[in-house]
C-alpha cells in the first residue's frame, strides 16, 4: 500500500458510497479526508473513526480538499455546488465512486442504466445470476455500496445500477455488459435543460468496450435509436423490442418472450408467466434475459428465476383492496415516464395522487391517459402548480394535499368501487417526505388505517 503514501483522495460526501470509498482507499493507502457539507449519520461517524480516516461535517474546508490528488464525488453533489466549481477551476479530477472502486476488482462488470427501470432490471438480473449459483454481488444506486463490497468481498461478477449522476464522473471504467432500458426526460436540471446533454451522459455506460464487450438495449426507443444511428460503438449488440422481431436480441412472438443470440440456443417464455408483468416490465424481463443468456445460463434456469421473482416495493405495488377500490403504491415513480407506465397498466377508473418536487417535467405525454382514465387527481406536495396547470382542462377535480394521510382520506371518499386509487408522483419527495421510501411507507400506512 505505501506507494500510494502522499497521494491525498478526498471524499464530497459521507453517505453509503463515499463511506465506502473512504474504507477502500485506507486499504489502498491513500491518505483519505472525508467532507460533508450536511450531517454524517452517527453510524457512518462510528465507522470513519473506527478505520481511523478524518473527516469533517457541515462544511467543506476548503485547505483540506483543495490539495487533493484526487476527488471522489457523491452523485447527489451538482456541479454548480462551490466547491466543485473551485476543484474544476484548480483541474482536480473529480470521479464518482464506481470509478474509484472499478480500479480495485477484476469482476465482470453487469451495469445497468436508463430513465426508468434500473432497480428492478438490476435486482432481477441479480436474482437471475444468484439462482443459477454464481458468485456474484449486488450495488451502484442499491444496497451497500460498491467501493464497500470491493474493499470486503471477492465477487466473480457484480450488478451494478448505475444513474447519469454517476456516469458522469467515470471515464476509465469499462461495462463488460451494459444496459441502456430507455432514455425520457428526467433530472434535465441536472444538464442545463438539454436532452441531448442528459443523452450523451446515458451512453457513457458503452464507454471504454471492445468487440469482446456487450451492449444490451431497447430497440423502441426513440433517443436511443437516434443516438445509435451516428454513434460508433464497438460493443456486440443485443437489442430488444417488443414492437418487432429482432434476428438478434430479443422480442415478442404472439404471447412468447423470445431471445435469439448467435452463440446459443433459442429462450422462449410465455409472458402470462413472467413474475413481472405490464409492457415496461416486459422491457426488463428482456434485458434481464439477454443478459442471463450471454452469461450462458440455462433457459430453464432462467424461466424459473423470472417466474419466481418477488419486486421490490414502491414498484406499482398493490397495498390493499378495501371495500372494491384498489390502493397501488408506486412512490418511486419520480417521472413522467414512469408515471406513463403505472396509468397503461391500469385498466379501471383512477383516482391519481401525484405531486411534490417538480424536476421541470413536461406533462403533455400524460394528457391523453389522464383524459382516458383518471377522475381526479390530488396534488401531494407544498407547490403543484405546475400539475394544475398542466391538468385543469382535462380532469374536473383537482384538489391540494399537504400529507399521505389527508391524500388517502379524500381519494378513499372520491373512488368508486372498481376503481384503483394510484400514488404515481412524478416527482421527487422531499418537500414533505424523506425519501420516496419514506412517502411510500407513509401513503400504506395511511391505506392500512381506512
Ligand atoms: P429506476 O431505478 O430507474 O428509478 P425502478 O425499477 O425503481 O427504476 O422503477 C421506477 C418507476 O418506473 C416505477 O414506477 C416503475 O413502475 C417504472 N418502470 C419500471 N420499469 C420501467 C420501464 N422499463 N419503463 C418505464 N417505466 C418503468
Amino acid at each position: 500500500p505505501s506507494e500510494k503514501a502522499g497521494m491525498r483522495l478526498v471524499i464530497l460526501g459521507a453517505g453509503e458510497s463515499g463511506v465506502g470509498a473512504a474504507i477502500l482507499a485506507q486499504k489502498q493507502g491513500f491518505e483519505v479526508f472525508v467532507s460533508d457539507f450536511g450531517e454524517i449519520k452517527q453510524v457512518y461517524q462510528d465507522e470513519l473513526n473506527h478505520y481511523q480516516i478524518s473527516f469533517e461535517s457541515g462544511k467543506h474546508t476548503e485547505e483540506l480538499i483543495l490539495n487533493a490528488t484526487e476527488v471522489v464525488k457523491s452523485p447527489g453533489i451538482a456541479d454548480k455546488v462551490s466547491i466543485v466549481k473551485k476543484l474544476k477551476e484548480k483541474n482536480i479530477p473529480i470521479i464518482s465512486e464506481i470509478e474509484f472502486a472499478g480500479r480495485y476488482s477484476d469482476a465482470k462488470m453487469i451495469c445497468i442504466t436508463g430513465s426508468n427501470g434500473k432497480s428492478t432490471t438490476t435486482m432481477l438480473t441479480y436474482h437471475i445470476l444468484q439462482n443459477a449459483g454464481l458468485n456474484v454481488g449486488l450495488a451502484g444506486n442499491i444496497g451497500k455500496s460498491f467501493a464497500r463490497q470491493v474493499a470486503q468481498e471477492n465477487f466473480d461478477y457484480y450488478v451494478l445500477e448505475i444513474s447519469s449522476f454517476m456516469l458522469d464522473d467515470m471515464y476509465g471504467f469499462k461495462a463488460d455488459l451494459a444496459v441502456l432500458l430507455n432514455i425520457t426526460p428526467d433530472h434535465l436540471d441536472r444538464y442545463d435543460y438539454k436532452m441531448a446533454n442528459y443523452v450523451k451522459s446515458k451512453f457513457r455506460i458503452v464507454q471504454n468496450q471492445t468487440s469482446a464487450d456487450h451492449f444490451i438495449y431497447c430497440d423502441d426507443d426513440p433517443e436511443i435509436k437516434n443516438y445509435m444511428a451516428k454513434a460508433d460503438i464497438k460493443s456486440q449488440k443485443h437489442p430488444f423490442s417488443i414492437e418487432h422481431e429482432l434476428k438478434n436480441g430479443a422480442y415478442l412472438k404472439a404471447n412468447n418472450l423470445m431471445i435469439n443470440l448467435s452463440n446459443s440456443d433459442q429462450f422462449e417464455m410465455t409472458i402470462q408467466d413472467l413474475a413481472l408483468q405490464g409492457k415496461h416490465n416486459t422491457y426488463n424481463s428482456m434485458a434481464s434475459g439477454i443478459l442471463a443468456k450471454t452469461l450462458e445460463i440455462r433457459n430453464e434456469s432462467i424461466r424459473e428465476s423470472m417466474g419466481n421473482y418477488k419486486n421490490i416495493d414502491h414498484r406499482l405495488e398493490f397495498v390493499a383492496n378495501i371495500s372494491g377500490i384498489t390502493f397501488i403504491n408506486d412512490s418511486k415513480a419520480t417521472n413522467v415516464n414512469s408515471v406513463w407506465y403505472a396509468l397503461e397498466s391500469l385498466n379501471t377508473d383512477v383516482i391519481l395522487i401525484m405531486g411534490g418536487v417538480d424536476k421541470g417535467n413536461d406533462y403533455t405525454m400524460l394528457k391523453e391517459l389522464v383524459r382516458q382514465k383518471v377522475k381526479a387527481i390530488i396534488c401531494l406536495g407544498k407547490d403543484n402548480k405546475a400539475i394544475h396547470d398542466a391538468f385543469e382542462d382535462d380532469v374536473e377535480v383537482m384538489v391540494n394535499t399537504f400529507s399521505a394521510n389527508e391524500a388517502v382520506q379524500i381519494a378513499y371518499h372520491m373512488a368508486k368501487k372498481g376503481s384503483t386509487v394510484l400514488l404515481s408522483p412524478a416527482c421527487a419527495s422531499f418537500d414533505l417526505f424523506k425519501n420516496y421510501e419514506d412517502r411510500g411507507n407513509q401513503f400504506k400506512a395511511a391505506v392500512k388505517e381506512l
